[in-house]
């Protein structure tokens, strides 16, 4: 199936799961080789990482930036895209392989669109464009015979868990969470934490947004939503657990009882990798986890009073149709809100829930839709905000 050396293309790469996966594919050079990377506005990063890597393309989202990455690249072999819709068109490129997909949020689904219709394997980073349109996109994933991998650790772990259990079928997962900086904060001090704090993850090396979500416990909201659609279960199969030390990464419960756990020290290093190299396991230098090191590894159930994101997600999806998009497009309006220090860290929830009640249901939405959905409901969450 694949060349001598796997053509990747990163959406994305100037971003914390874009510039990991330079790290794997500068590590394994003789593997893997850059074919496309597109950024959305970090230009200065993104014309370094076209001069390391010389890539066949590279795309720049927002058009303003493009006049000073194609001056900086002139007389490089390397062509040089600006716009959202060089995004879809460049994905489509024939000796691409791979499209690892780790743009932040929505803008992820069109291009994840794109390079599925043209029959490329998707390294999924962008979680948000399954829980947006998870059964459209597994749908045409199946229709046109090409592969989601998952980056996201507790997918990854999932899916490592699976391999060589072909035929048996999934009783439960059970979806690991670190419970973010706030787990064992009350109610009342929730009220009060400053972005700062929530920007501070205990364990995980991550982007901005994701951060916040995570603190919020909305990312693990999201991620069951993510697990639903990638393998195939009913919610009620999910079982989400808290587990401080981020150690094991997710676990599978099979119909004989028995538990399937995949562990390492946290590295979005190790999944970027094995989605890449999949079905092959291939050397890291990553750090070995050492078990005396940790020799408590515990585990508690989620607090979803406590953290209402995580109970509009269940409700979200427990809905169905365009809601989870509406949730989606909400929580990114939200986020961007408390992160611009307009709305207390309990507020982002106040907005989600009411853009959810306020956005128009459609129960079989198609692309269109969710497009008009997602429009929709930003709007909605703004007004919210300025009211
Ligand atoms: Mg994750």
């Amino acid at each position: 199936m694949y060349k001598e050396k796997r053509q990747i293309a990163i959406l994305g790469s100037t971003g914390s799961i874009g510039v990991q996966a330079l790290d794997v594919i500068r590590e394994h050079a003789d593997l893997f080789e850059v074919y496309a990377l597109t950024a959305n506005n970090n230009v200065e990063l993104l014309i370094q990482q076209a001069k390391a890597f010389l890539p066949e393309m590279v795309v720049i989202a927002n058009e303003s930036k493009y006049k000073q990455l194609k001056e900086a690249l002139l007389g490089l072999p390397i062509k040089v895209w600006a716009g959202e819709n060089a995004l879809s068109q460049v994905v489509e490129s024939e000796p691409i392989d791979i499209v690892l997909t780790a743009m932040v949020g929505y803008s992820g689904l069109k291009p994840t669109i794109s390079a599925i219709k043209a029959g490329k394997i998707i390294a999924l980073a962008n979680k948000e464009t399954l829980v947006v349109a998870g059964e459209l996109i597994t749908q045409l994933a199946c229709e046109n015979k090409t592969a989601i991998l998952p980056v996201d650790s507790e997918h990854s772990a999932i899916f490592q868990c699976l391999a060589g259990e072909a035929g048996n079928s999934i009783e439960k997962i059970i979806l690991t969470a670190s419970g973010g900086p706030f787990r064992t904060f009350s109610p009342e001090q929730l009220v009060h934490v400053t972005k700062q704090e929530a920007l501070k993850h205990p364990n995980w090396r991550m982007g901005a947004k994701i951060t916040i979500d995570s603190a919020s416990m909305m990312n693990k909201g999201f991620e069951m939503i993510e697990a639903k659609w990638l393998f195939g279960v009913k919610t009620e199969q999910i079982q989400i657990v808290v587990h401080p030390q981020s150690i094991i990464h997710s676990m599978v419960q099979f119909e004989d009882s028995s538990i399937k756990a995949q562990m390492g020290l946290p590295d979005m290093r190790l999944p970027i990798q094995y989605a890449l190299s999949y079905p092959n396991r291939i050397f890291s230098s990553f750090e070995r986890l050492d078990f005396t090191k940790f020799p408590v590894l515990s585990f508690e159930e989620p607090d979803m009073k406590k953290f209402r994101n995580l109970r509009l997600a269940y409700q979200a999806v427990e809905k169905g149709g365009n809601m989870p998009c509406i949730l989606n497009a909400a929580n990114e309006i939200a986020v961007e809100a408390f992160l611009a220090d307009k709305i207390g860290f309990l507020t982002m929830s106040d907005v989600i829930e009411k853009a959810m009640e306020q956005t128009s249901f459609i129960a079989s939405p198609d692309l269109n839709d969710y497009i008009q959905t997602d429009a929709e409901a930003r709007i909605i969450s703004k007004n919210i905000i300025l009211n």
